[in-house]
């Protein structure tokens, strides 16, 4: 508890970003302060110390940031889901809706092999509309997606709840209402 009250002050806000409204919580600082980071990854894998996961799934892009620590920390791989377009070989696609509009996420489909562990990470679930679209897609290629994790948690939009109703526990290090 000691710790996540110095990590959520790593956490800068930012009102009116990217629109007026919006409170955006920016993780830059949390990065970029070496004790803060290094914790938050810690506090991220705590839970499967000592499991065998076999792949991190980051998403673009603060979520590729998170992943490679996390899988260098876990001894894991790492699988990049990525924006339409992005990647080079042969892909599984999905639409996912945004607060405006629809977009498209991918993830090569040699990425993972069936049956494979995997920890999917972002830094942060707000309606969890993203989250569940990269668990639809990890799962369409084989993937057993035991955790979903993030910095930061929007519960008042109860994204976590939406990825545990799909069958994945969450961990989250801090919330902001
Ligand atoms: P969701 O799909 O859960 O509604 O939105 C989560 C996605 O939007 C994540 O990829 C996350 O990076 C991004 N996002 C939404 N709001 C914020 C915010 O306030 N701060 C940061 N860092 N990312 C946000």
């Amino acid at each position: 508890a000691k710790s996540s009250k110095i990590l959520k002050d790593a956490i800068r806000t930012i009102p009116d970003y990217p629109k007026p409204g919006i409170e955006f919580r920016d993780i830059t600082t949390l990065l970029g302060d070496a004790w803060a980071f290094r914790r938050a990854v810690d506090e991220l894998v705590q839970p499967w110390a000592g499991a065998k996961i076999d792949k991190v799934a980051g998403i673009e892009a603060r979520g590729f940031i998170l992943g490679g620590a996390l899988a260098h920390q876990l001894s894991a791989g790492f699988v990049p889901v990525r924006k339409k377009g992005k990647l080079p070989h042969e892909t599984v696609r999905i639409a996912y809706s945004l607060e405006y509009g629809l977009d498209e996420m991918e993830v090569h489909k040699d990425a993972v092999k069936p049956g494979e562990k995997v920890i999917l990470v972002d830094d942060l679930v707000a309606t969890g509309g993203t989250a569940e679209a990269a668990v639809r897609l990890l799962r369409e290629i084989g993937a057993d997606v035991i955790a979903a994790v993030f910095v930061i948690d929007l519960p008042a939009l109860k994204g976590a709840d939406r990825i545990r109703a799909l069958g994945v526990p969450v961990h989250t290090l801090m919330a902001f209402e």
